[in-house]
């Protein structure tokens, strides 16, 4: 697949801190790509390194397989930190302002993106008329503005409300079919589960796993199981083998066997072979939350 940005072996310190030790990845065009992980991971300072904001200390990036260059950057839309919009003016003169200043954008491309956010009935009200969730997809816009091919956020859902962040989720999605990379830093799971094709999960500036999440979340499948008496429910299971973890929560028992191998009615066979009747017996979907607090757990 065709890659947009590449980061090799990227590391940032402030002073004594450690932001990021040696990252790589990739990112496809065309992903939804999250960047994952608790605050203070790491994830702003990696954009603000791809966006050129800051230096890495050591280690390299390109965009679109290329040495950095202005004509390259002019693909690039973000939205690192909220921009100052005037309170008193309309959304239209808000972009007229932001387009004149970053040079990006013409008055035909104020109205698209309007469009673009959904924000075109109300593009003549003023600033301070609107809700948290409409600054927000204004400022998306602005990022929008020169039409890019790349669209880098930073925590775009932050101090939404449900509404606002489904609306965010929705232009996100809406975007990403219109052919649009999109790279988002958040730390909300399930957020980036529900739009992201690809994540990289980071913690303390270390990379843990980068790809697409189907591949981060497919290593294993995952067996629950209960029975009356757990105890014989625990042996019967290390006897038969086969798992890579087997623990006891919440009076359920989990099995984790490598992707593709876990044989739902060969442990019914063999539980009930030895006397023992199962109360539960689930197959889980591993969700990205699950596999997140495994990872970045100490
Ligand atoms: P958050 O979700 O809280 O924004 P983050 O994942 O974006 O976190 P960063 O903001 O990149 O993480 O911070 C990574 C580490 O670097 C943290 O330990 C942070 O305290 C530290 N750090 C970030 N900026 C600076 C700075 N200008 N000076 C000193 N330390 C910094």
């Amino acid at each position: 697949m065709d890659t947009v940005l590449s980061l090799e072996a990227i590391s940032k310190s402030y002073g004594r801190i450690q932001a990021l030790k040696e990252v790589s990845f990739t990112v496809p065009r065309g992903s939804v790509f999250g960047i994952l992980g608790p605050n203070g991971s790491g994830k702003t300072t990696l954009m603000s390194i791809v966006l050129d904001v800051l230096k890495a200390n050591t280690g390299s990036y390109s965009w679109f397989g290329k040495a950095n260059h202005p004509s390259e950057r002019k693909k690039i839309g973000s939205l690192l930190e909220t921009p100052n919009f005037y309170h008193y003016l309309s959304a239209t003169d808000n972009l007229n302002i932001t387009s004149a200043i970053s040079g990006r954008g013409t008055p035909e491309d104020i109205s698209r993106v309007l469009e673009l956010v959904k924000l075109s009935e109300r593009k003549n009200s003023r600033f301070s008329t609107y809700s948290l969730g409409m600054k927000q997809r204004l400022a998306i816009a602005a990022a929008l503005l020169g039409n890019p091919e790349i669209l880098l956020l930073d925590e775009p859902t932050n101090g939404l409300d449900p509404v606002g962040i489904m609306e965010i989720r929705d232009l996100i999605r809406s975007l990403a079919q219109k052919g649009i990379t999109i790279i988002i830093a958040s730390h909300l799971l399930d957020e980036v589960e529900k739009v992201c094709t690809h994540v990289a999960i980071l913690k303390k500036g270390n990379l843990l796993t980068a790809g697409h999440v189907n591949e981060v979340l497919a290593h294993e499948d995952i067996v629950e199981l209960a029975a009356a008496n757990m105890e014989a429910l625990k042996q019967c299971i290390a006897d038969m083998g086969g798992f890579s973890v087997l623990r006891e929560e919440d009076q359920r028992l989990q099995i984790h066997y490598p992707a593709g191998t876990a044989n739902m009615e060969a442990i019914n066979a063999h539980c009930f072979r030895n006397g023992i009747t199962l109360q539960l017996l689930l197959n889980k979907k591993r969700s990205l939350e699950s596999k997140f607090f495994e990872l970045t757990n100490d």
